[in-house]
């Protein structure tokens, strides 16, 4: 008899999950809109250019592969707080930024969930409706209560702002309020840039935390600093604000696993504490993180002519994104003959579109379709092709009706 006869086998992941399904299905028109990663338009995974490029420095170079310290690469951390707030902006000058390099924008939230655990004893994380199925994950392991605010409406397909901040409102003091920095997910919908300042009025008023999950940082717009407003926005009216950050996509360094925990605190005294205990947390967990992703964002950042050439083809990977957005709208429309209003997939901004498809219409995609996609009805537009947009149509018109 086995010791483990009491282990029970776990659900699959709803995520990654799909992908696990699509592999091992062998219809030729199978497609799949699962997970977030980015296609080219021959619908096969893309390693930038100016990746290659970093990496044939640092070859060149012969880097070592020494042991980093706990916090992470020191170039990594000050490029990465500079993407996120700007170079010059006076919060890095004043040293009110504790930023940890962490494993990715997931080991980043989970750094966050530890330490919220740990200095903020039975405070709650409030998260959107819906949210990246990961979030509830991340804060039950951290052992952080969390409770969700409204965010999206299903009669528009849009955002319930009033919802929204009434939930908000009514949260005890000092609630941790998690937002979508940009591009949200599963959703596509973000707030206007006049709500995000009366979503920065209420959290203030309330003394809540924001704490910002930016996962998308110029692949939402193609502009690193555009998508990057709303932090900006709350961190300039002073607030202590935690962001967790992400080059999964906007570097595709998926695998490498590189991101970063930042938390923006009222003095350098205050910083230089957080991260010193940022820093305790990450030590038994995984000791110290991995140099090669943090490296080649270090470089790509370092250097002008590949900090330029990233912000050229991270604006084509969007400008991709936004073309076959656009298809999709224009074939739902033409093959629709219920006068259905599609536009708000056009509204939506990011990886995602929110089709509005249940479980049911979203097993129908699947089933007899080919189209693997999450059972929330979220197809990740970053895999799908323009030559596949009139099949997606029809397989959407068919499910929904
Ligand atoms: N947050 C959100 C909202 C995401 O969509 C993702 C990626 N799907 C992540 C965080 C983290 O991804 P990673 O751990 O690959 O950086």
């Amino acid at each position: 008899a086995s010791r483990f006869e009491g282990v029970t086998m776990a659900p699959p992941d709803p995520i990654l999950g799909v992908s696990e399904a699509f592999k091992a299905d062998t219809d030729p028109k199978k497609l799949n809109l699962g997970v977030g990663a980015y296609r080219t338009e021959e619908l096969q995974p893309k390693v930038l250019d100016v990746v290659k490029k970093a990496e044939n420095l640092m070859l060149e170079r012969g880097e070592n592969k020494e042991y980093l310290p706990i916090e992470g690469l020191a170039a990594f951390n000050k490029a990465t707080a500079e993407l996120l707030l700007g170079a010059d902006n006076p919060i890095l000058q004043q040293g009110r930024v504790a930023t940890i390099q962490g494993l990715s924008g997931t080991g980043s939230l989970r750094l966050a969930g530890a330490f919220i655990e740990r200095y903020f004893p039975g405070a709650k994380v409030l998260i959107s409706s819906p949210t990246w199925g990961n979030h509830k994950n991340i804060f039950n392991d951290s052992r952080v209560p969390w409770s969700e605010y409204r965010y999206y409406d299903p009669k528009t397909v849009g955002l319930d702002f009033d919802g929204m901040i009434a939930d908000i409102k009514a949260a005890p003091e000092g609630t941790f309020v998690l937002l979508h920095g940009c591009a949200h997910n599963p959703t596509g919908i973000d707030p206007t840039p006049e709500q995000w300042e009366k979503i920065a009025d209420v959290i203030q008023e309330k003394n809540h935390i924001p704490f910002f999950d930016v996962a998308y940082q110029g692949f939402a717009s193609g502009s690193l600093d555009q998508d990057a407003s709303s932090v900006r926005l709350f961190a300039a009216r002073g607030m202590e604000v935690f962001v967790a950050q992400s080059y999964s996509k906007n570097l595709g360094l998926y695998a490498e696993r590189v991101g970063a925990i930042n938390v923006i605190c009222s003095s350098s005294d205050v910083a230089t504490r957080v991260k010193s205990q940022l820093k305790r947390i990450a030590r038994p967990m995984y000791s110290n993180p991995p140099v090669h992703g943090a490296r080649i964002v270090a470089n790509v950042v370092g250097d002008p002519t590949l900090f330029n050439e990233w912000k050229v083809e991270m604006e084509a990977m969007a400008g991709r994104i936004k073309g076959v957005r656009q298809k999709l709208y224009d074939s739902l429309s033409a093959k629709d003959k219920s006068g259905k209003d599609w536009s708000f997939i056009l509204k939506q901004i990011g990886m995602f579109s929110f089709t509005g498809l249940n479980k049911a219409q979203s097993d129908n995609m699947t089933d007899k379709w080919h189209i693997y996609m999450t059972k929330d009805g979220r197809i990740s537009l970053a895999g799908l092709s323009l030559a596949k947009c009139e099949y997606l149509a029809d397989a959407i018109i068919d499910s929904y009706y």
